[in-house]
């Protein structure tokens, strides 16, 4: 009888003590010629298999090394060693793939601390360490709570183009998207590119959002939710930004301002709550490792909060919903404002600056805070105009450690209103006639927002670099992987 190969994960949590088992996995160590500890991904613990060295051929145990791929048959028997409960002793060991000792020890593979840098610049290696199988794993499993959340309420997955048309979104500078030759590109009589002789007879960009047709899609389906990736090409090197990145962007029909924060808040506590409840050993691991990295840290820097206790935060309390108007205010009484220790203004009609917004949910709230009803001029042209003729029903959550995690808002259903603003904000009526026309054919007041995928991923690991929180990243001169 062939023995079906088994998961490492399922092993150590049906214990299966006695039973004949096959697994496969890579060598993380071989100690004394006996001990071989394997991973295979399913799960941060590696399995340690026990050989009895005269029962193997030399030239196999030469071939056993760390990195190298291997499948073991053998009996699972309850572990004397410290740190695992059970081990298995083998009976057969395959090598699957030889790893050279040689060229291991040149890579991350060699088993040592290495810095997230190094890891990054080895980003195909990176899935076989501790830390980004745990960082994917949970990534896993967050996407996975967020179709649960929606799929569990009645929202349908809506998949929004990721080739656009339309640049009326504004949210920041866009990828052009050609297949026309760049050595010889067609040019009309007054020297501007032509774009009517390009594949789409139009000029195209990687879109930046997913809102506006997620907004057609609920104003017939109801509720509905994009998940995709989403492309900026802001030249921004920071650790919260990346030219491709991941956007989850709900939109309901009949629902207001409240109704959004309500669905935000719900949300992001679902989420937050499914992986402390599912992803207990991979958390434990990195809360572990963020507590190591930030014994290097001046203390200004470190986390006054471990992991869990900052997920914790977000589970176990109500959000503070404040308006843009109490922020400043609050901001202006603040003690850093007094002496002077902010770096950017405060000032009604200004965007508020990290700093400010890290601020009200750290040291003011120490909780998640909802900024709602800002001005007009500093959001969207879609958003909702409040009565006072200078707010718009916008809102954004700011998380701990994060900032701007989701920023949302009530749309503008008022079609008189609606063109008003495309005036207002330059943009072409011609361009968005059919997000328009959706105003004239039975229009319903409606809201949404747009999360940050890996923002939340970083949330949830701890890791501080978004760099770190999606498998390849892309961001200004950096594509290799
Ligand atoms: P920020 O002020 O942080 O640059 P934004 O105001 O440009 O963000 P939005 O256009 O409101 O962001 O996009 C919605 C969400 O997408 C944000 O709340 C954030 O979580 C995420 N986001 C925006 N830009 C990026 C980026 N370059 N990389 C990763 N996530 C991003
Ligand atoms: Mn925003």
């Amino acid at each position: 009888m062939v023995m079906k190969r088994k998961k490492i994960k399922s092993l150590i949590e049906s214990g299966a003590i006695g039973s004949q088992v096959k697994v496969s996995g890579w060598v993380r160590s071989f100690r004394n010629d006996r001990f071989i500890a394997i991973n295979d991904g399913s799960c941060i613990k590696t399995m340690q298999i026990v050989i009895e060295s005269e029962k193997l051929s030399p030239n196999l145990l030469t071939q056993i090394t760390v990195g190298s791929a291997v499948t073991v048959s053998g009996q699972v028997v309850e572990s004397q060693g410290r740190g695992q409960t059970i081990e298995i002793h083998a009976d057969d060991i395959q090598v699957i793939g030889h790893a050279e000792t040689e060229a291991v020890s040149k890579t991350i593979l060699q088993p040592k601390r290495h810095s997230l840098e190094t890891l990054r610049e080895q980003a195909h290696l990176r899935f076989r360490t501790n830390t980004f199988g745990a960082v994917f794993r949970i990534r896993h499993h967050l996407a996975f709570a967020i179709h649960k959340f929606f799929n569990d309420r009645g929202f349908f997955y809506l998949h929004a183009p990721i080739i656009t048309g339309s640049d009326a979104e504004g949210a920041g500078e866009m990828f052009k998207v050609t297949s026309m030759d760049l050595k010889s590109i067609p040019k009309n009589d007054v020297g501007e590119v032509d774009f009517s002789e390009d594949f789409f007879g139009k000029e195209t960009h990687l879109t930046v959002s997913g809102q506006l047709e997620a907004e057609l899609g609920a104003l017939g389906l109801g509720q509905v939710y994009t998940f995709g990736p989403t492309f900026r090409a802001e030249n921004s090197n920071t650790s919260r930004h990346l030219a491709e990145f991941w956007m989850i962007e709900p939109e309901i029909a009949f629902a207001d301002l409240e109704d959004d924060m309500d669905l935000g808040e719900e949300f992001l506590k679902y989420c937050v709550e499914y992986i402390l409840q599912n992803c207990k050993e991979d958390i434990e691991f990195l809360e572990n490792r963020s507590v190591q990295e930030d014994k290097g840290k001046p203390q200004a820097e470190r986390n006054e909060l471990t992991l869990t206790e900052r997920m914790g935060l977000i589970v176990n309390n109500q959000f503070e919903r404040i308006t843009y108007t109490k922020a400043i205010e609050v901001l202006e009484n603040s003690k850093p404002y007094k002496k002077k220790k902010f770096k950017f203004p405060i000032e009604w009609g200004k965007d508020l600056a990290s700093e400010h917004e890290r601020y009200l949910v750290e040291k003011h709230y120490k909780k998640p805070v909802i900024i709602y009803n800002y001005p007009a001029s500093i959001k969207a042209f879609y958003m909702r105009n409040n009565d006072d003729n200078k707010t718009v029903a916008a809102m954004d959550v700011l998380f701990p450690g994060i900032g701007e995690i989701i920023g949302g808002s009530q749309r503008e259903e008022r079609l008189d209103v609606l063109k008003q603003k495309c005036m207002e904000f330059d943009i072409p009526e011609e361009h968005v006639w059919w997000y328009l026309e959706t105003r004239k054919f039975g229009t319903v007041p409606h809201a949404g927002f747009g999360l940050g995928f890996e923002r939340l991923v970083m949330f949830c690991t701890g890791m501080t670099n978004i760099r770190d929180v999606i498998p390849f990243p892309r961001t200004p001169k950096n594509a290799e992987f």
